[in-house]
This record gives structure tokens, sequence and C-alpha cells, in this order.
């Protein structure tokens, strides 16, 4: 990369309203999830936090979060040592964050950037409203079971067990 380049690069990427984020923010206030941005308090401040379904999106750069070197971007020539290390810090960064949220409930989905190019943006972004939909129909599934105050059925069949039936024979 030219320091040009590099420099472009870094302010793309440092901007919160990276292109590729605002592609997937759009798409889904358009689609009508709603959603919160740049959540601080959750690990590793992911993009988009849809609370009512427990659910976070990080749209990750190829580059920085070292998505599939030689496809997707290719190691600068100069200071490569460097760009290696800092790619390697990223991705492990990432894969912790991943796992903290996870190990707190939430379900965690990555849209990575050359998977919204031209070619993949719709088919892309589907994708993501059927994973979402799916989602939403799970959790309300199991809300309204408790919400008619019904026991599970596992505990229902347990209670069967243990029936007066029993001890009367
Ligand atoms: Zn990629």
């Amino acid at each position: 990369m030219t320091p040009l380049q590099r420099h472009r690069c870094m302010s793309h990427i440092r901007s919160n309203d990276t292109k590729p984020e605002m592609i997937v923010r759009k798409w889904l206030w358009h689609e009508g999830f709603r959603y919160r941005l740049h959540v601080k308090s959750l690990h590793g401040t992911p993009d988009i936090v849809l609370r009512k379904i427990k659910t976070v999106i990080f749209i990750n750069g190829c580059f920085w979060h070292g998505h599939k070197e030689g496809e997707c971007f290719r190691m600068p020539k100069s200071n490569t040592e460097f760009w290696e290390n800092k790619i390697q810090r990223n991705r492990e960064r990432d894969t912790l964050n991943y796992m903290r949220l996870k190990s707190q409930g939430w379900t965690v989905l990555v849209v990575w950037e050359c998977q919204l190019n031209k070619k993949n943006r719709t088919q892309t972004l589907q994708a993501l409203s059927m994973r979402l939909s799916k989602i939403i129909l799970e959790r309300n599934t199991v809300k309204s079971c408790y919400q008619y105050g019904e026991e599970e059925p596992q505990q229902l069949i347990a209670a069967e067990d243990v029936s007066p039936y029993n001890k009367q024979r």
C-alpha cells in the first residue's frame, strides 16, 4: 500500500459509519428491525445490537480482522511483520470477544466486508434477515409458553411419573 492508500484505509476503518456498516444498517431499518449502535458496555463494542432478541452483529473489514488472506486482502509488502502481528492480534481479540458474548447468552453474527460487495450483497442481506427472523420466532415461542403459565413439557411428563395412580396399584 502507498502511504495515501494506507491513510485512506485507516480513516475509512476508524470512522463509525464505514460504508459496509451503513449498508447493513439501512437494510435492517428498512426491514423493520430496530437496534442500537456501538454499544460500549458489551465486549468488542458490537456495531449493531438487537437487545430484544439478544443478538449482536459485527461488520468486519476483511483486512483489519484478517478474513481470507490472498482472497480478500494482501499483506502489505512493507512492514509486513508489523501488519501480520497486528492482524493476528485483532483476530485473537475478536475470538475472545465473541466467546465472552456467547457465554453471556448473546447470539453473535459476523458480516464480512466482502459479503457486502455488489456481487454478494443481496444474498447476504436476505440471509441476515432470515436469520434474525428465525431468532425472533424462536424467542417468541419460548416466551409465549411462559406467558400462558404453562409448565415445560418435560416437567409435565415428570409429574405423571409420580402420580397417585402408581401408589393405588
Ligand atoms: Zn473477506
